[in-house]
C-alpha cells in the first residue's frame, strides 16, 4: 500500500481534465480517501462536505453500500454484453426505467459512456434524422457561447467558453454560437420583458442570418452550469422552442446536470421549464458517479419519421463497445431505485429552495455581487471592486474562497470569481446552514486577505478546473 504521499507523487503522472501541462509534475491536489453522504475525507483524516457533490454528480450521496452491493451483483452474474449483438437484462430495465420517468414521448434511451458522448451521439443522430429524411443540408448548430456540453470535438465545438479555447482547435463550419441569456446583463432601464424579447431574438436573428433551411437544432442547458449557474429569464426555453418548431429545427436539452434531482424532478425540460425537447441528454446524476454512464433520450415522433422516411433500413451507426454496459446499468437502477425509495427529488425540492434562501443571506458581504441558482444548484459570484465588473482582477478570488473553505471543511468549485454548489440529493437543512456558514467565513477571510494583502493559507489543495 502507498502512503499519501507516495500516492500525491504518483498522481503526477494523471494527466487531470483541464491541467496545465506547462506544471505537470508539480500537483496540489487535495487526496480524497473515503466518502459518506454529503461528506468526503482526505488523506489526512480531515472532513470536508461535498458541495459541488464531486463533480455535480453524487446525486444519492457517497458511500451507498447498496450501490456496491448492486455493482458486485451484476459482476460476478454477468460482467460485459456485446450491445452490438445481444441484450443484457440491466440495460433494457434501465431504459424502460428511464422511459417512465421521462417527459412526454422521449421512451427511446441510446445509451453512452458519459454526458460528452451523449451530447456527441444526440448531436450525431440530428445529422442522421435529417440525411434520413432528405434533408442533408439541415446541419448547423447553435449553442450559447456561455454553454458547456462536453470535451469530444463536436461536444467541445458546441460548448462556447471562450477561455477553454486557447490552446484547441475546434469545428466551426456548422456550429453557431449566440449570446448567453444572462439575467446580469440586462441593459439599465430595460425592463424583463423586453430583455427576454432581446434573448429570443438571438436566436432568431442567428437562424435568420445562417438561414433557417440549413439550422438543424439548437442546444442548451436548461441552466447554464459551468457557465456559471445562468438561469435564463422565465418563459426563455419556452419562446426558444416555439422558433425550432417554427422553423423546422430540433431542440435538445443538454440535462447532463439538471436530470435526476439536481432540480427536484427526474427531468427538468418539462416540469421546471414548460418544455418538451426532441432530444435530451443526461449523464452525472443518472448513476450518481458511481460507474461511468451517460444516454440520450429520442422522441416517438422522430423514430416514428425515420421509420417512415427511411425506406427497408435507415442503420444509425453510432456507439461504443461500453454502450449500454450492464455493470453501469445495474448501478443506474439501483440508483433510480434509491431515488424514488427516499423520494429525494422532493427533498432537493425543500432542500433546494431553503438553499437559495440560505445562499442569499450572503448578499449583505460587499464582495458579494451576485447570488442566484434553482433547486440545488447555486452560484455566489464575487467581484473585488464594486461596479468593475474586473474579470482579471476577480481571477484569483474563487481559487482563495476555495482554500479558506476548504481548510474549515468545505469543498466548493471555484470558477474563476464565482462558487458553485451542488450537494447531493441528501442534504439537510442543517447540512445547508454548516455549508452555508462555513462560505460565509470563507468569503470573509479571502476578502480581508486580498485587503491587507495577506497570503492564504497554503494548501495541499485542489487546483481550479474551469469546464465540465
Ligand atoms: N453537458 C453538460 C451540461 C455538462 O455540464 C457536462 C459536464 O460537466 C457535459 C455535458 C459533459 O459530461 P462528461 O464530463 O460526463 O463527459
Amino acid at each position: 500500500m502507498s502512503t499519501s504521499a507516495e500516492l500525491k507523487q504518483q498522481d503526477n503522472f494523471f494527466i487531470h481534465p483541464w491541467d496545465d501541462i506547462v506544471k505537470l509534475g508539480n500537483n496540489k491536489r487535495t487526496l480524497l480517501d473515503r466518502g459518506e453522504g454529503v461528506y468526503v475525507y482526505d488523506s489526512e483524516g480531515n472532513r470536508l462536505l461535498d458541495a459541488p457533490a464531486g463533480m455535480w454528480c453524487v446525486n444519492i450521496g457517497h458511500g451507498r453500500k447498496e450501490m456496491a452491493q448492486a455493482v458486485y451483483d451484476q459482476i460476478t452474474s454477468l460482467d460485459y454484453v456485446s450491445p452490438w449483438y445481444m441484450a443484457s437484462g440491466p440495460a433494457a430495465e434501465f431504459a424502460a426505467m428511464i422511459g417512465e420517468q421521462s417527459p412526454g414521448d422521449l421512451n427511446n434511451v441510446f445509451f453512452t459512456t458519459c454526458g460528452s458522448t451523449a451530447v456527441d451521439s444526440a448531436l450525431r443522430f440530428v445529422q442522421f434524422y435529417n440525411n434520413v429524411r432528405g434533408k442533408p443540408a439541415k446541419k448547423h448548430i447553435i449553442a450559447h457561447r456561455g454553454g458547456y456540453h462536453g470535451s469530444t470535438y463536436l461536444g467541445a465545438s458546441v460548448s462556447g467558453k471562450q477561455l477553454d479555447r486557447k490552446y484547441l482547435d475546434f469545428e466551426t463550419r456548422l456550429i453557431h454560437h449566440i449570446d448567453t441569456p444572462h439575467p446580469l446583463r440586462k441593459p439599465e432601464g430595460m425592463s424583463e420583458a423586453e430583455f427576454l424579447d432581446a434573448c429570443v431574438g438571438n436566436l432568431e436573428n442567428m437562424i435568420a442570418e445562417v438561414g433557417a433551411d440549413l439550422c438543424a437544432v439548437f442546444v442548451t442547458e436548461p441552466i447554464l452550469a459551468s457557465g456559471g449557474v445562468i438561469v435564463p429569464p422565465e418563459g426563455y426555453h419556452r419562446r426558444c422552442l416555439e422558433l425550432c418548431r417554427k422553423h423546422d429545427m430540433l431542440y435538445l436539452s443538454d440535462e447532463v446536470v439538471t436530470s435526476f434531482g439536481r432540480l427536484g424532478h427526474c427531468f427538468a425540460s418539462e416540469e421546471v421549464f414548460g418544455i418538451l425537447p426532441d432530444i435530451i441528454t443526461t449523464a452525472k446524476g443518472l448513476t450518481s458517479g458511481y460507474v461511468p454512464m451517460g444516454a440520450f433520450l429520442v422522441s416517438d415522433r422522430l423514430v416514428r419519421e425515420i421509420k417512415d422516411l427511411g425506406g427497408d433500413s435507415a442503420v444509425f451507426s453510432n456507439g461504443f463497445t461500453y454502450s449500454g454496459h450492464p455493470v453501469a446499468a445495474a448501478a443506474g437502477i439501483k440508483n433510480l431505485e434509491i431515488m424514488l425509495r427516499e423520494d429525494l427529488f422532493a427533498n432537493a425540492r425543500d432542500t433546494g429552495e431553503y438553499m437559495q434562501e440560505q445562499l442569499r443571506t450572503l448578499l449583505e458581504i460587499p464582495i458579494v455581487r451576485d447570488v442566484r441558482g434553482k433547486g440545488l444548484m447555486g452560484c455566489v459570484e464575487c467581484e473585488l471592486i464594486q461596479g468593475e465588473n474586473d474579470l482579471a482582477t476577480d481571477l484569483e478570488i474563487g481559487k482563495l474562497i476555495d482554500r479558506y473553505c476548504q481548510a474549515n471543511g468545505l469543498i466548493v468549485r471555484p470558477l474563476v470569481n464565482m462558487c458553485v454548489m451542488s450537494p447531493p440529493l441528501t442534504i439537510t437543512r442543517e447540512q445547508i446552514d454548516e455549508m452555508v456558514a462555513i462560505l460565509r467565513a470563507g468569503i470573509l477571510a479571502a476578502s480581508a486577505a486580498i485587503e491587507s494583502a495577506e497570503s492564504a493559507p497554503q494548501d495541499g489543495h485542489r487546483q481550479p478546473s474551469p469546464a465540465a
